[in-house]
C-alpha cells in the first residue's frame, strides 16, 4: 500500500513538471523521532522540502504552501520528474559522501544570498539535520543490534563501518556545525513562533550547555518520554543526536 499521495508542480522558471509527495497523515504513527526534531516514516521525512532545486533548469524556488493552485493532484499529460529526482537535489544517501553533498548543498545556499529570517530557520535547520545525518544511528554500531537479530552480521558491519566513518566526518567539520547551530540559536530565540517543541533546549545539550539545557527542561510543565531521554542524555553530558521513539 502506498504511504503518500502524488501531486504535481511546475517549475517557474522552465515550466518542467515535478512530481511532490503527501505523507498519508493516518500512517504517520508508525514513526521514528529524533531529539533534533526529525521525524522519519519509513525513511520519508515528514517535513515537506520547501526550497527546491529543479532538475531540468537548476533554477532555485521555494514552496511554502504546496496547495492549489500552485499544484494540482492531476497527472498532467507530460514528462514529470519523478520526486526522486529533485527530493534533497537529488541526492542519494546510502553513503557519506551523498550526505556530505547535502550539507555542502545547504551551506552553498546560505553563502549565497541573504534571506529573510523564517527562510534562514528553514535551511539552517535542515544543515543542522544534514550533519547529525553523519552519526543520526549511532547507537547502531553497539554489538547489541547485531545480537537482538534486527539485522545480520552483514548489514550491522557495513551499516557500523558508515556510521563510525560518518561519526568521523561529523567532528571534522565539527565548527561549522556549531556555527550554524549558534546562529540558529539566535534566529529562534528571536521568532519564538518558529521553534519545533523542545528545539531549544535540544539545541543548547548539543551546543554542550548542558546547564541551560537542563534548565530549559525543568520549565517544561509535563513530564513526557521525550523530555526524560533529553534529561537524561544532558545529565550524562552525551550532545549527539538520539532517536526518542521508534
Ligand atoms: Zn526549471
Amino acid at each position: 500500500m502506498l504511504k503518500y499521495d502524488s501531486f504535481y508542480f511546475q517549475c517557474p522558471h522552465c515550466q518542467a513538471w515535478l512530481e511532490g509527495r503527501n505523507l498519508k497523515a493516518e500512517l504517520v504513527n508508525e514513526a521514528i523521532l529524533y531529539s533534533d526534531g526529525k521525524v522519519l516514516n519509513d525513511n520519508y521525512i515528514t517535513t515537506p522540502q520547501k526550497m527546491i532545486m529543479c532538475p531540468s533548469c537548476g533554477h532555485i524556488f521555494w514552496v511554502e504552501n504546496p496547495v492549489e493552485p500552485f499544484i494540482t493532484f492531476e497527472k498532467p499529460d507530460a514528462d514529470v520528474y519523478s520526486w526522486n529526482t529533485w527530493r534533497f537535489f537529488g541526492i542519494s544517501f546510502s553513503d557519506n559522501k551523498g550526505k556530505m553533498a547535502l550539507v555542502n548543498h545547504y551551506k552553498t545556499f546560505l553563502k549565497k544570498s541573504h534571506y529573510e529570517p523564517k527562510k534562514e530557520i528553514y535551511l539552517r535547520r535542515f544543515l543542522w539535520w544534514a550533519y547529525n545525518d553523519l552519526h543520526r544511528n549511532h547507537q547502531h554500531v553497539r554489538l547489541k543490534y547485531l545480537l537482538n537479530g534486527f539485522m545480520s552480521f552483514g548489514v550491522w558491519h557495513c551499516n557500523r563501518k558508515m556510521i563510525l566513518e560518518g561519526e568521523k566526518l561529523f567532528l571534522k567539520n565539527h565548527k561549522d556545525f556549531t556555527e550554524n547551530l549558534k546562529r540558529l540559536l539566535a534566529l529562534l530565540e528571536k521568532h519564538p513562533e518558529e521553534q519545533i517543541d523542545l528545539e531549544l533546549p535540544e539545541i543548547y545539550r548539543e551546543l554542550r550547555q548542558f546547564d541551560k539545557a537542563k534548565e530549559l527542561l525543568d520549565q517544561v510543565g509535563s513530564r513526557t518520554h521525550f523530555t526524560n531521554e533529553m534529561l537524561r542524555h544532558s545529565k550524562w553530558k552525551d550532545p549527539r543526536v538520539f532517536m526518542v521513539t521508534g
